[in-house]
């Protein structure tokens, strides 16, 4: 059973006396149990078995349930279920894809005790911060809870000090009209201090009995690291016994721990793939630059370093792909030997380079003129051959100026350089730092009037139909050819726009170019084909968007579902209703919609149904790792509930016939990339499709 699970009800455990029973059963299709935990508060395992019993072992009802799960379209489904001589459960089935076999997960609910005052709430871990709707769902609980039975039920966290982010609304009400500001001062400053020795239940306590309340029921929340958050607290009367609640409590109660549930099984196995590399099985960048991004907050700095073994290929090519692997392991060793400092990080970098995080001062570290040690390289051997490798070593500084990918970029700016000279070397990052963000400033400076002027303008890079190797629509990307500078990569000027306010009026430019580009074609009776146009976030969230877009396909007389919108997938998390509002308005005008980008960032995969998205874009780093298993796996699970959510799938970057087999194999629905095309001027595109067409009359 998933650790987060264990955790969770390890921690339910410390905390008391839950008045409630929750059993967790993973069976599979056979009715095979294959894991089990229990919460223990009054019953035994066995009685909780012995429900189970009656759903699972019995034949007639076996072949019944079975019926259930296998016919069952939604994703979990909830039985209530009530035995004569007992008191009722409620039973939550669900099906959890474990990458490609399922295993459904029961989660029994037995009642409250009538007996115990309090009530016992559920929550785990950071999910919760991850996971904007569902604090709205829990907002929506409180209120309704309370609307029902007088009690005052809250969700509160709390990120930074003893701020609270977030607290239901009659939690506020509460606070306000019952509480002094003194008491409300003390109430919030606890907060931030109590949360980390839970002194903060005796407080709630207290102010229970001081409003006229009986009791207090609070549970902290953590984060994985176990940091303290938030909390769930509710106040309440002791008379109110629980068999009051029990009905819809236990039915809201059900939900959250479903969810819950479900997120964190889903967020595994994600995490699981993320965070250590499976071809060498160390851990991954990916979770090198969310380490360090956790770093960045807590305003440690450093240097990052990227090591890379200069002989790595003909390793490679001598004993073969393994021992490359093996070489990369024992350098990672020693280099964590190197440097034991608790802060430091090593992590795989690409298949012949590590990266580093040091916490040590750069003008410290530049004085030293610090070298790798000797024994670092001291020859090594793989697979009993001696191999001597030279090191190529690039440093840049990572302090409160730098972000991680500018402190990647200029690490490996650096050991670009560093390999230009012969022989092992490291090179420092210094002067190029200033001489970049002068770049910056000036193509800032420039920008402006590119957009006016329409220096930018769009290529297309088509997405092909798997089902008949034709172009199906293409992307629009934004390309800027500046007179001063030459080419600017998008992933440059994109971010550059987007911080200096401008990204709105470049993404309307690039729309007027794609329906301009429609309009012709259909005057010429050319076949017209959808395009897909990026919206970031300031442009997607702006007030007139949706707007603008109707001016604009009333201006050029554009058919919507031509248009394809394609929005990144860690939208959703600055708030979710109002994507999801943005989202049903264009899907209403008869625009598609696509999720970009979709697998990095916070992906998870009961995000998905969140959204009614009708694409899906798989990010290109799982196909760049598609020849892995692990990666095939994630990436058919993906593929698998994008269908059941009748969402095409389309595959990003794919650069070989290898990866276009494996994606065909595993029911991709469009690919896009090299393999087929690059990104291309608007004329190159069309005489594409034009010939196309020619080809199939
Ligand atoms: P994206 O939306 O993920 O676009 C795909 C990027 O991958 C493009 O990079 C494309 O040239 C590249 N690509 C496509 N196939 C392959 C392949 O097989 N191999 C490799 N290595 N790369 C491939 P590009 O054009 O440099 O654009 C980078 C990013 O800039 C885009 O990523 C998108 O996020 C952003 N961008 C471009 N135009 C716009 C725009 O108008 N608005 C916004 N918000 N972002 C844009
Ligand atoms: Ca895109
Ligand atoms: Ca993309």
């Amino acid at each position: 059973m998933g650790k987060t699970i264990v955790n969770y009800i390890e921690r339910i455990k410390n905390i008391g006396n839950p008045p409630l029973q929750i059993t967790f059963i993973m069976i599979d299709e056979t009715f095979h149990i294959v894991d089990e935990e229990h919460l223990d508060s009054h019953q035994t395992l066995q009685q909780s078995l012995h429900i189970l019993e009656h759903f699972i072992l019995q034949p007639a009802e076996q072949q019944q349930f079975l019926q259930m799960i296998i016919n069952k379209t939604d994703d979990s489904m909830k039985v209530r279920y009530k035995r004569q001589d007992q008191s009722p459960i409620c039973v939550q089935i669900q099906s959890v894809p474990i990458l490609l076999e399922k295993q459904y997960y029961l989660i029994i609910l037995t009642p409250l005790d009538s007996n115990t005052s309090g009530l016992f709430t559920a929550t785990t871990n950071d999910i919760i911060i991850l996971e904007t709707s569902f604090e709205n769902k829990i907002q929506k609980i409180c209120t309704e809870m309370e609307s029902l039975h007088d009690v005052v039920m809250t969700f509160t966290y709390t990120k930074e000090e003893s701020v609270p982010l977030i607290t239901s609304r009659s939690f506020q009400d509460f606070e306000t009209s019952m509480i002094t500001e003194e008491e409300r001062n003390q109430h919030l400053q606890m907060q931030g201090e109590g949360l980390k020795d839970l002194a903060l239940h005796q407080l709630t306590k207290y102010f229970a009995q001081q409003n006229g309340y009986d009791g207090s029921y609070f549970l902290p929340i953590y984060t994985k690291e176990q940091e303290a958050i938030g909390y769930f607290l509710i106040y309440m009367n002791a008379e109110r016994t629980i068999e009051m609640l029990d009905g819809r409590f236990q039915e809201k109660l059900t939900q959250i721990v479903q969810l819950l549930d479900k997120i964190s099984m889903y967020e595994q196995q994600i995490e699981a793939l993320k965070t250590t590399d499976h071809v060498v099985n160390l851990p991954s960048y990916d979770e090198f630059v969310q380490q360090l991004k956790r770093f960045k907050q807590q305003g440690k700095i450093g240097v990052v370093k990227i090591i890379k073994a200069g002989e790595f290929s003909n390793v490679v090519g001598l004993y073969g792909r393994p021992a490359g692997e093996e070489l990369l392991r024992q350098l990672w060793q020693r280099l964590s030997k190197e440097s034991a400092s608790e802060d430091s990080l090593i992590a795989r970098f690409t298949s012949s380079a590590l990266i580093m995080f040091t916490p040590i001062d750069f003008q410290t570290l530049l004085h030293q003129q610090t070298k790798l040690s000797d024994d670092v390289k001291d020859s090594f051997f793989i697979f009993d051959q001696q191999v001597h490798i030279t090191l190529k070593v690039g440093i840049a500084p990572f302090d409160a100026n730098t972000t991680v990918h500018d402190v990647v970029r200029f690490a490996e700016y650096a050991l670009a350089k560093a390999r230009q000279i012969h022989g092992a070397h490291t090179e420092f990052y210094t002067s190029r730092y200033d001489d970049i963000l002068g770049r910056e400033m000036m193509l800032l400076n420039h920008l402006k009037s590119a957009i006016q002027n329409k220096e930018i303008t769009a290529y297309f890079q088509p997405k092909y139909a798997v089902y008949n190797g034709k172009i199906a629509s293409v992307e629009a990307l934004a390309r800027w050819i500046s007179p001063e500078f030459g080419f600017v990569s998008p992933v440059e000027f994109i971010a550059l726009a987007e911080n200096a306010g401008l990204i709105k009026d470049l993404e309307l430019h690039i729309l007027e170019t794609v329906f301009t580009w429609q309009q012709q074609r259909q005057y010429d009776g050319k076949r017209i084909v959808p395009v897909a146009v990026n919206v970031s976030p300031d442009h997607f969230y702006h007030p007139h968007f949706i707007q603008n877009l109707k001016h604009l396909l009333t201006k050029y007389y554009a058919d919507p579902k031509y248009v394809i919108i394609e929005v990144t997938e860690n939208m959703g998390l600055f708030d979710f209703e109002r994507a999801n509002e943005i989202i049903n308005k264009l899907q209403t005008l008869g625009i598609v919609t696509s999720i970009d980008d979709f697998g990095v960032g916070y992906s998870s995969l009961s995000y998905l149904q969140k959204f009614s998205f009708n694409e899906l874009k798989i990010d290109r780093s799982f196909i760049m790792k598609i020849d892995e298993l692990a990666t095939q796996k994630i990436v058919k699970a993906i593929i698998d509930i994008a269908h059941t959510l009748e969402m095409d799938v389309i595959a990003e970057g794919v650069e070989t016939k290898e990866q276009l087999e494996i994606l065909k194999a595993i029911r991709c629905d469009g690919i896009q990339g090299y393999y087929y095309s690059k990104p291309l001027p608007i004329d190159q595109a069309s005489k594409l499709i034009d010939v196309e067409r020619e080809k199939s009359k």
